[in-house]
């Protein structure tokens, strides 16, 4: 809806808070009631940085269905979509509705510890679930409530198609291209001898099933990791991954490319 309200979030780099100051200039000359932060009236939401710097906005207003675009002052930028210096030709499609919406699926996970007590985490990158750098782990895993492995290693990672770009890809997944609905599972160094057996490689998984994750020793820490947010825990029994309900709305302009990105990105 047209509210006419545009929330922006900054990262703190030097050149964002130019980038910033005159995004702000031209939005209010148009008429625009800027917000410093999210609101939920906001008819459109702008992230001015990098790709962690989108990450951490959508963390920090819990994925909003507010349309969203990037404006890169990062790096190559996989979610930042527009150039600073591309600005008023962006703002001019905005208002034009020439544009697209690419939609992006989040990953979620609900751990339970001894006690039964729960937790949950959302991500739109990727969830790391690991032990500490110091020892291996021991997971027995179960697709849709089926036992199918026992892992050893340092972890596994579950990502998004928008995050198979990411960690995902250093640890050896495979790029998705992101209008598959999927998820991800990445083993991270798993042992393969005689002892431990576990898949080297990736599978992927539909939307409708859920990934279990069963710690061997609930006495060593284990991590879970939501697009670089790290969190520990002691004691826990169980850990239930799947997709999450929440979709974030990236707009995108209409020769938009994500295999174009992908090329200028990685060869
Ligand atoms: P960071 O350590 O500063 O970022 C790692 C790099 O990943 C940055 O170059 C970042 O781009 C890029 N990136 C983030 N999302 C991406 C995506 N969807 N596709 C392609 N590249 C992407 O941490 P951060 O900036 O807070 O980002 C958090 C992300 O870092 C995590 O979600 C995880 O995917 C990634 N990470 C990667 C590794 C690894 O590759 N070994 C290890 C830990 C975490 P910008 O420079 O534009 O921010
Ligand atoms: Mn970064």
């Amino acid at each position: 809806m047209k509210t006419g309200i545009v929330s922006v979030f900054t990262n703190e780099t030097t050149l964002s808070a130019d980038v910033e100051t005159l995004l702000k200039q031209k939005l209010t000359s148009k008429g625009y009631k800027v917000t410093d932060g999210y609101d939920n009236e906001a008819e459109l939401l702008i992230c001015i940085g990098g790709d962690g710097a989108f990450l951490r906005t959508m963390h920090r207003c819990d994925f909003p269905e507010t349309p969203i675009v990037g404006i890169n002052t990062g790096h190559l930028g996989f979610f930042q979509e527009v150039w600073p210096e591309d600005f008023d030709q962006f703002l001019a499609d905005y208002e034009r509705g020439n544009y697209t919406i690419q939609k992006l699926g989040t990953v979620m996970c609900k751990a339970t510890d001894a006690e039964g007590n729960t937790s949950t985490h959302i991500a739109l990158n990727e969830l790391a679930i690991t032990g500490s750098n110091a020892y291996s782990i021991h997971f027995d895993l179960s697709i849709g409530g089926k036992p199918i492995e026992r892992f050893s290693g340092d972890g596994i990672l579950v990502a998004t198609s928008a995050g198979s770009t990411a960690y995902n890809y250093s640890v050896g997944g495979s790029i998705v291209d992101p209008r598959l609905n999927l998820l991800q599972v990445t083993p991270i160094a798993p042992m393969n001898t005689t002892a431990y057996r576990s898949f080297t490689s990736s599978i992927l998984l539909p939307s409708d099933l859920t990934l279990g994750i069963v710690p061997e020793e609930s006495d060593k820490i284990i991590y879970i990791t939501g697009d670089g947010i790290e969190k520990g825990y002691s004691h826990l029994k169980e850990i239930e991954v799947r997709t999450a309900d929440k979709c974030v709305n990236l707009i995108r302009f209409s020769d938009y490319d994500f295999w174009n990105k992908v090329k200028e990105k990685f060869l």
